[in-house]
C-alpha cells in the first residue's frame, strides 16, 4: 500500500486567510483509493522551505502532492522548489507553452510574458496539461517514489487529481490492495473520559483504530478499518 504525504503551499494559507481545503479532499479520495496518508504540511511562499519539506517528505513517502504556488509571477515558488528537491533544472516545454497560449486565446486574453514562466518544468518531468485553467502540472518520477504538482485553485486541482493523477497511480502503484473505510458513532450525554474507561482497551487495538472525538455536548467515535 503505497504511503502518501501532501504540502499545500501559499502565505495566504498561513495567515488564515484562506482555509486549507484542498488536503482534505486529496486525503479523501486518495483514502478511497487505499493509499495511506502519513502527513499533511503548509508552507508559505517560500522556495528553499517547500524544498526541503519536499525532501523531507520524500525521505517517508512514496509519493508526496503539492498544490499551489504554480502561477505565472516571481513568488509562484513551486516549479523552482520541485526543481531543487529533486536535483534537477528547470527547462522549457514548447507543448505546454503552446497549450497555455491556446488557453488563453479561448478566454480572449493575451498572455504576458510572465505566463512563460508557467511552461517550464523541472527537467524529464511528465508535464500534464491543464484544460480547466493556465497554470500546467507536473509529476517527477525518481524511481519508487514520485512528486506531483497541482495547482491550487480548487476546481482545477480536483478535476487534474481525477484526471490526470490517479490513472497515474493505479499505473504506478498496486492500489486498492487494501482500501480505508472511515465510521463515526455519534454519543450523547456521556463524557470522554466515561467512554474512553468503556471501550479504553478498543482504542489500543491497531485495525481497527478507535479514535474519540469531544464536541460540546456530543462525543464521537471514530472507527476507521484497513
Ligand atoms: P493559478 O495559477 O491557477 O492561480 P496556483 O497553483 O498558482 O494556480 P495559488 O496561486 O497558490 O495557485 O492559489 C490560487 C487560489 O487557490 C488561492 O488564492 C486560493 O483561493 C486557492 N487555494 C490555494 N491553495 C488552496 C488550498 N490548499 N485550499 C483551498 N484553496 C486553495
Amino acid at each position: 500500500m503505497p504511503n502518501l504525504e501532501i504540502i499545500t503551499i501559499g502565505t495566504e494559507l498561513l495567515l488564515g486567510e484562506i482555509t486549507d481545503t484542498n488536503s482534505t479532499y486529496i486525503a479523501r479520495t486518495l483514502r478511497d483509493h487505499g493509499i495511506d496518508i502519513f502527513r499533511i504540511t503548509t508552507i508559505g511562499d517560500n522556495p528553499n522551505r517547500i524544498a526541503s519539506a519536499i525532501n523531507e517528505a520524500l525521505q517517508r513517502a512514496d509519493i508526496v502532492i503539492t498544490t499551489g504556488g504554480l502561477g505565472p509571477t516571481v513568488d509562484d515558488p513551486t516549479r523552482l522548489a520541485v526543481a531543487n528537491a529533486t536535483h534537477r533544472d528547470l527547462v522549457f516545454e514548447p507543448e505546454l507553452w503552446e497549450d497555455i497560449l491556446l488557453r488563453f486565446k479561448a478566454y480572449g486574453r493575451v498572455p504576458t510574458e510572465n505566463n512563460r514562466r508557467q511552461a517550464f518544468i523541472p527537467k524529464g518531468a511528465l508535464p500534464i496539461k491543464n484544460p480547466v485553467g493556465t497554470a500546467p502540472c507536473f509529476i517527477v518520477e525518481m524511481g519508487q517514489a514520485c512528486v506531483i504538482s497541482l495547482p491550487g485553485v480548487p476546481q482545477e486541482m480536483e478535476y487534474l487529481l481525477h484526471r490526470a493523477v490517479i490513472p497515474f497511480l493505479s499505473d504506478k502503484f498496486v492500489l486498492k490492495t487494501q482500501i480505508i473505510k472511515a465510521t463515526v458513532l455519534h454519543t450523547a450525554s456521556m463524557g470522554e473520559s466515561m467512554i474512553d474507561e468503556v471501550i479504553g482497551d478498543l482504542e489500543q487495538r491497531s485495525n481497527p483504530t478507535v479514535g474519540l472525538l469531544a464536541h460540546p455536548g456530543q462525543v464521537d467515535i471514530r472507527v476507521t478499518v484497513k
